[in-house]
């Protein structure tokens, strides 16, 4: 079992730690290499994605990411950005499916900014495909001059696309994801604005009929965006595009209280995946030893899953963490009355602790 670690910038490096020392505990036979990626592998080789890292992502049966980016590097040309490390690694890979399941953990009911009705047992998945759309389009703006012209600076622009496979494999991702919870799939779009969403919708429709068991919702973004704060559980497998996906796991992910405690999971058709928590690299935090290592833990139980096929070994990290909160162990960000707060490194030990 062969883990590419990734830990990239920012609080990457702390929570990957923790993760990797959380793997560790397990006793099982991990072969764990670990390169740059992001602004530390821009500094260090002129790259975000250095090739050296990409091979090494490539022949990994898993990825265990942390994060990348910091403000320090929001001028440089797109290209060298940070973040189109990830980008990178998702075209490569094929990684072409994005899970986010959104949980509220019963000891964490009170961190929500939503009343504890609305979110108590709240278990969403949120499927994001995340290869195509507006973000693989191409783009035209004063950062991204192509072969060292570009004629105007007076407008922006990027294009939008999809194509039938791409929205026909993410489709059945959702529809059989869905057979394995409570069989309901809500397919947001902008089908009313957008033509590419409106292809989407119809081919997202005709998938379903493959899926009979399985019941088909269709709903506008904008909507989508309001029921997910007024009515919660009433989805359980959301699936959209790129950048609706994008937006909408960000806000789903603040229903469980902390965007500290989100997983995610990036696959291909092969099985290879790419696991990394949901926030980003949080520079505002990074260096201080409080972020929550628990979403990287917890995409570290995903990977067991999904690409190493250790479901028993993710088992128990998810009671672990379940058995942390009990305990009443929080990072600043649920700290709450009645709690007694942690950094990132004692909150690592204690998810080990648990395990045993
Ligand atoms: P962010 O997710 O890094 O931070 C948003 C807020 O959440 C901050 O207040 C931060 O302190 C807090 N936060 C995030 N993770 C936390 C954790 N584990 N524990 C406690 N608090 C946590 O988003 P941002 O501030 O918009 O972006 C910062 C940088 O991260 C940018 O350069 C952005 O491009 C990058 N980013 C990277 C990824 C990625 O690597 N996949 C994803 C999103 C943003």
């Amino acid at each position: 079992m062969k883990i590419a670690v990734l830990p990239g910038d920012g609080i990457g490096t702390e929570i990957v730690n923790e993760a990797v020392k959380v793997l560790r505990a397990l006793g099982l036979p991990f072969e764990m290499e670990q390169a740059l990626v992001g602004g530390a592998a821009y500094d260090a080789h002129g790259h975000p994605l250095p090739e050296s890292t990409l091979k090494l992502a490539m022949a990994a049966d898993a990825v265990l990411f942390g994060a990348v980016g910091d403000w320090k590097y929001d001028k440089l040309d797109r290209p060298l950005r940070p973040e189109q490390a990830i980008l990178g690694l998702r075209k490569h890979m094929g990684l072409f499916a994005n899970f986010r399941p959104a949980i509220c953990y019963e000891q964490l009911v009170g961190a929500s900014s939503l009343k504890p009705e609305l979110i108590a047992g709240l278990d969403i998945l949120i499927i994001r495909e995340l290869t195509g759309d507006i973000y693989f389009g191409q783009p035209r703006g004063r950062r991204t001059a192509v072969d060292g012209h570009f004629p105007g600076t007076e407008e922006a622009f990027d294009t939008m696309r999809y194509s039938k496979p791409e929205i026909e494999r993410i489709a059945h991702v959702a529809f059989q994801a869905a057979r394995k919870r409570h069989k309901k799939v809500t397919s947001v779009d902008k089908a009313n604005v957008l033509e590419t969403f409106q292809f989407w919708k119809d081919v997202v429709t005709e998938v379903h009929a493959q899926y009979p068991d399985v019941e088909l919702q269709h709903m506008y973004v904008d909507n989508a965006a309001m029921q997910l704060v007024k009515a919660p559980k009433a989805f359980d497998v959301i699936v959209t595009g790129n950048m609706f996906g994008d937006i909408l796991s960000d806000e789903a992910s603040m229903l469980t209280g902390s965007i500290g405690m989100l997983p995610s999971a990036s696959l291909n058709s092969k099985g290879q995946g790419l696991y990394e928590p949901s926030h980003g690299s949080a520079p505002d935090i990074a260096g201080k030893g409080v972020a929550n290592p628990l979403a990287t833990i917890l995409s570290a139980a995903m990977m067991l899953r999904f690409s190493l096929n250790q479901p028993e070994a993710a088992d128990r990290i998810e009671a672990a963490v379940q058995k942390v909160l009990a305990q009443g162990l929080r990072t600043p960000d649920i700290h709450g009355e009645g709690t007694t707060q942690v950094g990132t490194a004692q909150m690592g030990d204690a998810v080990v602790a648990a395990l045993m």
